[in-house]
């Protein structure tokens, strides 16, 4: 059984989805491969659009496009719940970051250096300002930086709208797992599904997350270089009599383990995370917990006082950069969509648009131009005829 499509997504994340949903608003037929589309590692993600405060040296060329999509929110979000009818949770709260001890307030200091230069707005508060803004932080608190352009949201629901958008504008979904790439007379022509269905299209989008690397079919000089970075999670519920909790996100270096509380308007609190180099491993481990509830009660005494109500992991799609690969590769019809690594709900917008421009038959916006996976190809550019041999796909999530 062959379908026919002008582009075929493989992998329905909130990459693959926002991918979809603006190459279909721009008239192409699209179709969407996975099995459980609208799941992913946003399921687990915290939703911090955190330009600034995630900001790390080296990363200088992807802050511009971390700014780029975060500028592009709320529009982003306005457009995206007039199109499904559903919020997404967006709250633009800002962030509080925060330093524990003399070493904590030192790192601080540090990035708050790196942000000015950067041309970045974030504020300097001592302890007794940070508590006066959010009186619930641990009286040892020793100073933070106040960032009001760091918002939220809600990655779950944002996923839940991106489908629908989806739905409303003629994607077509195959729940399936896309086994390998197919390609003809070295283009890609589309995929087949594990159980054999052969879906061809004029151009195929690689945004299978942290699994874009083990494709089949995909010659090994385009692979993506991405690997799983795995996160644990914790939810907890604010009681409405505890009410406001937290006004805004707060987040700290505690002993060199970064941790944030990420307060939802419905009472949801988000606590993360830890960052695990384990492969595809999503187990949730008694020390990954202990270690976020030990660090977050540090910063948040009476977080032990609220109900915990999931603990979850996931894995985010880290490259070697820390930054997404966007675009054409060298084979022609196959695009990647894949490797936002901690960034990828911060990254929807940006990411959207510049791969529906693509799509489309434009170029990549001079904002994801750094992003091309051409950074990556080898330096002899070989004819890319050496295929990834058929590898074992998952038959569920790894999420
Ligand atoms: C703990 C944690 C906290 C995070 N916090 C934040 C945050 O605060 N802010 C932020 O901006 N980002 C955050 N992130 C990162 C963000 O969640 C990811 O970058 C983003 O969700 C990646 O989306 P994706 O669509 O590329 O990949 P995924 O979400 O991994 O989706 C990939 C999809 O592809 C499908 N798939 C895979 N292989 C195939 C195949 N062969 N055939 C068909 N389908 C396939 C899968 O089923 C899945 O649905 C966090 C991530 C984690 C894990």
């Amino acid at each position: 059984m062959s379908r026919t499509s002008d582009v075929l997504v493989v992998g329905g994340g909130i990459i693959g989805l926002v991918t979809a949903w603006r190459a279909a608003q721009k008239g192409l037929r699209v179709a969407v491969a996975d099995p459980r589309p609208g799941g992913g590692a946003a399921r687990v993600a915290a939703g911090m659009l955190a330009a600034v405060t995630e900001l790390h040296y080296g990363e200088e060329t992807l802050l511009g496009l971390n700014l780029a999509s975060a500028e592009r929110y709320p529009a982003f979000v306005a457009e995206l719940e007039a199109a499904s009818g559903q919020e997404t949770g967006y709250r633009a709260c800002g962030t509080l970051a925060v330093a524990l001890d003399t070493d904590d307030r030192a790192h601080l200091r540090e990035l708050h250096a790196l942000q000015r230069r950067s041309g970045l707005e974030s504020q300097w508060l001592t302890g007794r300002e940070c508590r006066r803004l959010e009186p619930m932080l641990a009286p040892g608190v020793r100073g933070g930086l106040r960032v009001d352009g760091d918002h939220q949201v809600d990655p779950r629901r944002l996923a839940a709208a991106l489908l629908t958008a989806c739905e409303r504008a003629g994607v077509a979904w195959h729940h399936g797992w896309a086994q390998s790439l197919s390609v003809v007379r070295e283009r890609a022509t589309g995929a087949v599904l594990a159980d054999g269905t052969e879906l061809t299209a004029d151009q195929v989008v690689l945004a299978a997350g942290s699994l874009s690397g083990r494709l089949a079919g995909v010659p090994q000089d385009v692979l993506p270089p991405v690997r799983p970075v795995k996160g644990q999670v914790l939810r907890l519920t604010v009681p409405r009599a505890y009410a406001p909790f937290l006004n805004r996100t707060v987040r700290a270096v505690v002993r060199g383990s970064h941790v944030y509380l990420v307060p939802r308007e419905n009472g949801e609190l988000v606590v993360g995370a830890t960052s695990e180099e384990l492969g595809w491993d999503t187990t949730v481990t008694a020390g990954g917990v202990y270690e976020l509830l030990r660090d977050a009660h540090e910063l948040v005494p009476g977080i032990t006082e609220l109900p915990l109500t999931e603990t979850l992991a996931g894995l985010r799609p880290g490259s070697p950069d820390n930054a997404p690969l966007l675009g054409p590769t060298a084979l022609p019809g196959l695009h990647l969509a894949t490797g936002h690594y901690r960034n990828g709900v911060l990254l929807t917008p940006v990411t959207g648009d510049a791969m529906a421009a693509v799509l489309a038959g434009g170029e990549l916006p001079d904002v994801a131009r750094p992003f091309s996976p051409l950074r990556f190809a080898p330096a002899s550019t070989a004819s890319p005829s050496a295929a990834v041999p058929p590898v074992c796909v998952p038959q569920e999530q790894p999420v």
